[in-house]
């Protein structure tokens, strides 16, 4: 058995380990490095591996720096199958098409840029229809806890990882001379408090981990004091009449937000006609995917969808799938809940709400996720008096609120528990993490053999 690592090495984004058994090779995941522009030249180097001799593909969930270079794994060669299970198959498909959307218009902006000064653009990593044509190649999809064979003497095991919908940690067995290995890729593992997803599962034991350490340096905010101060947060704007602006990702917290709103109001906190507007046709999409398969939350939450209520559904919740609708918005000066992509405001249509919003005193933004250093969004976390929006100059007067504890990923002692749980570990790889962060968390774990990989790094097991 060799295991071999082509992304989230040191590493946070970009996933993508290569594991050869029982004569086969099965890749699992194939994600885009994110971050800086300067990134997308990365996604264009060689994969380290020969495309056309992966046998399969597992695709543990439908994140962007999981599954996003997947159309170019196939524009290189790559003809086999990719498993996932079927919410992550219709999330992935949604995602990598937006993705490949955002690559045509990245190119297009690029070669307009260097034709100016008559130099030679970089084409995009993947086009629409490289997209539409990978798609086919999601042809099984797997259940819970059900063995799935890849070959005889080799099988993947998906297991929930609670961290968005659909999302699995996947065990590999292999039987090789007369014994069975097995190695457990972890994903992105979720908390185990959550009011939407199930808690992370595991097996009984493997002899090797490959686990992420996103957050494997620190803990997180209990759940339960950023519900009550996204709700403080929410009430205190709407006391002074302005509007609430949330800057959020398509996949989960859009959800989740409307799902803590709806507790809000269900318990008096907020008044149960304010107007919510997800102005997102993502997220859109995604709410609606999120709707098809209610036996995949919580025990609370699957319960209002076999009484027929909609975990989702808000009094006065409007989806905004079209741009004119986006633009009307903009004549509401206060009462409303406007969320809107992107998370980081580096674009989308949450860009066109902080400037209609951001200089009035009565509004408010609230920012839900993490927000890299140099984006609009992390600009006005920190503080800054005015910022630049479409050239414009826009002073910030409204209150901003950084609300942490919202986080898909688990904390230290979540990941440390995660693994305690496993028996026999002979060897645990630390992946997806900021170098400093997987030293850390190394160092916080007790037992056995840790590697943290380089890039393209092999190890035999
Ligand atoms: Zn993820």
């Amino acid at each position: 058995m060799r295991l071999s690592f082509h992304g989230a090495a040191q590493d946070v984004t970009g996933s993508c380990h290569l594991l050869e058994a029982a004569g086969k090779r099965v890749l699992i995941d194939c994600g885009l490095h994110q971050g800086s522009r300067a990134l997308n030249l990365e996604n264009a180097e060689p994969f380290g591996f020969d495309t056309a001799a992966i046998d399969c593909v597992l695709l543990t969930h439908a994140h962007l720096d999981h599954c996003g270079r997947l159309p170019l794994l196939a524009k290189r060669g790559y003809k086999g199958p990719i498993v996932t299970t079927a919410p992550s198959r219709e999330l992935a498909n949604l995602v990598i098409l937006d993705s490949a959307y955002l690559q045509e218009a990245d190119a297009e902006h690029d070669a307009r840029t260097a034709s100016r000064i008559g130099a030679k653009a970089a084409p995009p990593l993947y086009t629409v229809l490289d997209a539409t044509n990978s798609l086919h190649q999601f042809s099984q999809c797997v259940g819970y806890e059900q063995p799935y064979e890849l070959a005889p003497g080799l099988t993947a095991t998906f297991f929930n990882a609670g961290h968005i919908l659909g999302s699995a940690s996947v065990l590999i067995e292999a039987e090789e001379g007369g014994r069975t290995r097995s190695v457990f890729f972890s994903g992105d593992i979720g908390n185990a408090d959550r009011p939407l997803l199930q808690p992370p599962r595991t097996p009984p034991s493997a002899q090797a981990v490959v686990m992420e350490s996103t957050y494997g340096d620190r803990n997180h905010r209990p759940y339960g004091d950023s519900v009550e101060e996204f709700l403080t947060a929410v009430a205190a704007i709407f006391s002074r009449g302005g509007n609430v602006v949330i800057p959020t990702f398509a996949l989960e917290r859009a959800q989740e937000l409307l799902y803590i709103l709806r507790q809000g109001i269900e318990a008096s906190r907020l008044p149960a006609a304010i107007p919510v507007f997800v102005d997102s046709p993502m997220a859109i999409s995604a709410t609606a995917i999120f709707e098809r398969y209610p036996d995949c939350y919580s025990p609370a939450v699957a319960e209002l969808f076999r009484s027929g209520k909609d975990p989702f559904g808000l009094p006065a919740l409007h989806f905004t799938r079209d741009r004119a609708e986006s633009v009307a918005i903009n004549q509401i000066n206060g009462g409303a809940i406007i969320m809107a992509g992107s998370g980081m405001a580096t674009g989308g249509r949450v860009v066109h709400h902080l400037r209609h919003n951001l200089a009035r005193p009565e509004c408010g933004v609230i920012f839900v996720g993490y927000a890299a250093p140099g984006t609009l969004a992390r600009r006005i976390i920190d503080g800054a008096k005015h910022v630049a929006i479409f050239g414009e100059q826009i002073q910030v007067r409204a209150s901003i609120h950084t609300i942490n504890g919202f986080s898909a990923h688990a904390d230290q002692s979540e990941l440390i528990a995660w693994r305690r749980r496993m028996s026999g570990i002979e060897t645990t790889f630390i992946v997806h993490g900021e170098e400093p962060v997987m030293h850390k968390l190394a160092a916080a774990l007790d037992q056995g053999r840790i590697e943290i990989p380089a890039l393209h790094q092999s190890y035999e097991l």
